[in-house]
């Protein structure tokens, strides 16, 4: 027999309780910017349904179609037959698996470090690993773009955080300067392409810096892993810069397609994020279809190198089509993007909102992103570019772009 259980109506006495959290939902009604969860009911794929309603689909971070690659799902069906279904505990205390550590040494060898440490997402290896390895008494000097993980992070290691404008690495030095001689560690951080503009971080010069001032560096490369840099690895690679950046934090859940974060550096830092990052020490350790799914990942980029020049030559195509139409894609009040995240600028948040509803109407997914994951003022339809689509698809795509625009008064 099961239990059927009919879900709770509040009663209003308690409901009061949270009174101030639906008033700030009222508010953003008001503006314009509220939204429900779009719900996909397919594959994370270049064409796709959510809601019921099918569209293209530029909103995803499956950068080189991994999400939904044979290889992938193969690994992770065949790893939940041999190992299970979970780890069954932290990585500390019984939950490392055979397959954890082969990923790490995978991930070691193709980045070309001493050692890796996976994590459980992109969030918690930046957030665990900041908040770790620095203390009260050091500083961060941090990009004003940064993720929300890095800030998270810097925050809970009660380090005195000095912010940069963004990619100003004279702004960065006039800060290490003011600090040279304060006892405590810098930390320089940037992101290796920035998520909302997709600007690339200028990762060598800031190096340079650290390297003048005896600072750490440590990178969030993102958006970057699977995207810049020979076969995918990342910013370090792209700018030549090995053997320069202390820290490189990537992601296994964007282009990698499926789910984690990773530390790369000297054997003594992952060692030390062993003992001392709290993620790691208090939060399970992945499923193994997991690690097997990101192993086959690696395995993907080295041998299909292909996917990754599809993803920037449909890029180039899409960003140059987008710039002719007339559509503001970055570069004059906001950074410009050098990179498969392309946004378009509009402005103000609700309209912002009304165009990207309007897209999705027309088939179109791209997801409008306002105040405070961007400034005031700087709302934009954020694209993202994919190795899968078709020429096809993305012209139909700029069609429609376009013809809701003007639809809209976006362009005239
Ligand atoms: C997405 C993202 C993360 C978080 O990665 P997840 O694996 O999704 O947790 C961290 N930093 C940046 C810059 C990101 O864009």
């Amino acid at each position: 027999m099961t239990t059927t259980f009919e879900p709770a109506t509040m009663p209003a006495v308690k409901r009061q309780q949270l009174a101030h959290l639906t008033a700030q939902m009222d508010a953003l009604k008001q503006g314009g910017t509220y939204f429900k969860l779009r719900v996909l009911d397919d594959e994370q794929g270049p064409v796709c349904s959510y809601d019921g309603r099918r569209v293209i689909n530029l909103s995803s971070n499956n950068y080189l179609g991994l999400c939904e690659h044979p290889k992938l799902k193969e690994a992770a069906i065949a790893a939940t037959q041999k190992y299970g279904a979970g780890s069954g505990a932290v990585r500390t205390i019984a939950g490392t698996m055979r397959i954890h550590m082969e990923l790490e040494e995978k991930i070691a060898a193709f980045k070309n470090v001493e050692a890796c440490v996976v994590f459980q997402s992109g969030f918690t290896a930046n957030a665990g690993t900041v908040s770790s390895i620095l203390g009260k008494e050091d500083f961060i000097l941090s990009d004003e773009l940064n993720h929300a993980s890095i800030i998270d992070g810097a925050r809970l290691s009660r380090a005195k955080i000095k912010v940069f404008r963004h990619k100003d690495v004279a702004h960065a030095e006039e800060l290490l300067r003011e600090i040279e001689n304060e006892p405590g560690r810098k930390l320089i951080i940037t992101d290796g392409v920035f998520s909302m503009d997709g600007d690339i971080g200028p990762v060598d010069k800031l190096a340079d810096l650290a390297e003048k001032y005896g600072a750490i560096m440590m990178v969030d490369d993102a958006h970057a892993s699977g995207v810049l840099g020979r076969n995918g690895r990342g910013s370090v690679d792209h700018f030549g810069a090995h053997g320069r950046v202390d820290v490189q934090v990537g992601t296994l859940s964007k282009a990698i397609g499926s789910l984690g974060g990773y530390v790369c550096g000297s054997r003594d830092l992952i060692d030390y994020l062993y003992h001392r990052a709290r993620p790691f020490l208090f939060s399970t350790s992945h499923p193994p279809s997991v690690a097997a799914s990101c192993i086959a990942a690696f395995d993907i980029l080295e041998n299909e190198p292909e996917r990754i020049e599809r993803l920037w030559s449909n890029t180039a195509y899409f960003k140059q089509q987008l710039a002719d139409a007339g559509f503001d894609v970055g570069g004059v009040t906001t950074p410009k993007s050098e990179t498969p995240i392309t946004p378009i600028i509009i402005g103000d948040g609700r309209r912002t909102m009304d165009y990207s509803k309007a897209l999705f109407e027309a088939g179109v997914m791209a997801t409008g992103i306002a105040f405070p994951t961007v400034p005031e003022g700087r709302a934009r339809v954020r694209t993202i570019m994919t190795s899968e689509h078709t020429r096809e698809q993305i012209d139909q795509a700029l069609e429609i772009f376009v013809s809701v625009a003007k639809k809209t008064g976006i362009l005239s």
